[in-house]
């Protein structure tokens, strides 16, 4: 049965991140699609068509998330409190896993409530010992949320918190007794035991969202330091046969740089090019340590890189090189990781922080400059970093009916009609709170109505409930003096 058409009309649009923005605009939906946008008075209402008046709102292409696992209960809340990623990892090891399902949920519902409309769920496993469930349960999540996602099926052949995992016997020879049972767990194969095994659940998983407009599959080998050249040169020639997007972690912490160093002694960049990665279509989490040589090679090879700043500082990596990117011209697009600075799934706050980032000493980027930066990563370079068709990440008569409204003090017809000053006002004052309506594919998801704030609240006590229910997995101790031995492994290991 046809969905009646749909009329969205708001008191300023902002069709793509390269067109100005309109006063009184409006987009005409039909099934699913933008059938036309521009000026209110241009776009027609057929018969029978729902209008909703958004007034003193801007209306513009959805937000796309385009690095995060779909962990919606923060690791604070999980119990994990910040400190560098190879023991703040290694924190997990304490518990069972929560409800996959549930978690993914709220985190899908949180994300469409900050007006994020896509969204690129990256590998990640909560080692059950059955990733083929632990997948299915987050796709069943996003499809019941109704939030477009590509989901990365994970791929990692060697090392673990160990790297590069010739140190690993080492290692683990030195460590205290309370602490050995966690070295080995999860195994160094976490997703599918081995690369057979991973094709064939990427047939069957393929198989099983063929048809869904809103689920596709990407490979997600989970990073240098634990893909092997073989692995990698695998997963291209997949990728590429397969036509499915290729997403890694790039470069996150210092240890991982310090390890790459050996790893990779040409450059990480440099090697991933040789094996073949860049003939698929690739996007990159963080990027914080790539030297000028792995900027220059991601931009002449189209890699997106997705920015995480509030995990990168929160993590102690460090904040990601925005600026030296941006002049480098590698496409950005920008990440929440589930651990954003505010610690929760605001994107636009996430995106703020990015742009400030942006901001080189001694530089001057004009506001223009810098909002338009803003756009660009969260809908167009979000696209391409989530491997969708070119036609997302724009309002355009053909485009999916990917939307968001935020409304916001000034942000109204009054305002005046410099060309980039509704966006700078969106980008740098704009927060998910101020999100009023999120459709995706044509249906609206969201609109600040009480029923969303149930559905939100539901999802969040199912999640939260599952997570204090947890089974404790290693003891208190045994962890501590994991993380301590980790912490003792790695230091002054980042700046050799
Ligand atoms: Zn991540």
């Amino acid at each position: 049965m046809a969905k009646r058409p749909e009329v969205l009309r708001a008191d300023w649009l902002l069709p793509a991140p390269n067109r100005a923005a309109i006063r009184h605009g409006a987009i005409l939906v039909r099934d699913g699609r933008i059938a036309a946008s521009g000026p209110a008075a241009s776009v027609e209402i057929p018969e029978g068509a729902a209008v909703t008046e958004l007034g003193a709102a801007v209306l513009m292409p959805g937000l796309i998330n385009a690095h995060q696992h779909g962990r919606g209960i923060s690791q604070i809340m999980m119990g994990y409190p910040d400190m560098p990623l190879e023991p703040w990892i290694a924190g997990r090891r304490r518990h069972g896993p929560p409800d996959i399902g549930a978690v993914t949920r709220l985190a899908a519902e949180a994300m469409i409530a900050n007006g994020v409309t896509a969204t690129l769920h990256a590998n990640y496993t909560y080692g059950t010992g059955d990733y083929g469930q632990e997948l299915r349960d987050q796709i069943a999540a996003y499809r019941t949320a109704g939030l477009r996602a590509t989901i990365c099926v994970g791929l990692q052949d060697r090392g673990a918190l160990i790297y590069p995992d010739a140190d690993e016997s080492a290692f683990a020879a030195r460590l205290p007794k309370a602490a050995q049972a966690l070295i080995a767990r999860p195994a160094s194969a976490p997703y599918m035991p081995d690369w057979k095994s991973s094709v064939s659940f990427m047939d069957r998983v393929q198989a099983e969202v063929t048809g869904d407009p809103l689920i596709r599959l990407a490979w997600g080998p989970a990073g240098p330091q634990w893909v092997s050249d073989t692995l990698w040169s695998q997963v291209a020639a997949d990728a590429r046969a397969r036509n499915v997007g290729l997403h890694f972690h790039l470069l996150e912490s210092p240890a991982q740089a310090a390890s790459a160093r050996r790893l990779y002694p040409e450059g990480t960049l440099a090697r991933l090019r040789r094996l073949g990665v860049f003939n698929a279509a690739t996007s990159c989490a963080h990027g914080v340590h790539m030297s000028p040589a792995d900027m220059a090679i991601a931009a002449a090879e189209g890699l997106v890189v997705v920015l995480n700043p509030g995990s990168n500082l929160r993590l102690f990596n460090g904040p990601p090189p925005v600026a030296a990117l941006r002049a480098a011209g590698v496409l950005l697009a920008a990440g929440t990781d589930n651990c954003a600075a505010s610690d929760d799934e605001d994107y636009l706050a996430e995106l703020w922080l990015a742009t400030l980032l942006g901001r080189a000493e001694g530089a001057m980027n004009t506001a223009g400059q810098d909002a338009a930066m803003a756009f660009a990563i969260a809908t167009t370079g979000g696209a391409a970093a989530a491997f969708l068709p070119e036609d997302h990440g724009v309002i355009a008569p053909g485009a999916p009916a990917d939307v968001a409204a935020f409304r916001l003090m000034g942000c109204d017809s009054r305002q005046s009609s410099d060309p980039h000053r509704i966006a700078e006002m969106l980008f740098s004052r704009g927060r998910g709170r101020d999100c009023v309506l999120t459709m995706i594919a044509g249906q609206i998801r969201f609109a600040a109505r009480p029923e969303d704030a149930v559905r939100l609240q539901q999802a969040h006590d199912r999640a939260l409930a599952s997570v204090r229910a947890r089974a404790n997995a290693a003891s208190a101790t045994g962890v501590a003096a994991f993380q301590a031995a980790l912490r003792a492994h790695y230091a002054g290991r980042g700046d050799g």
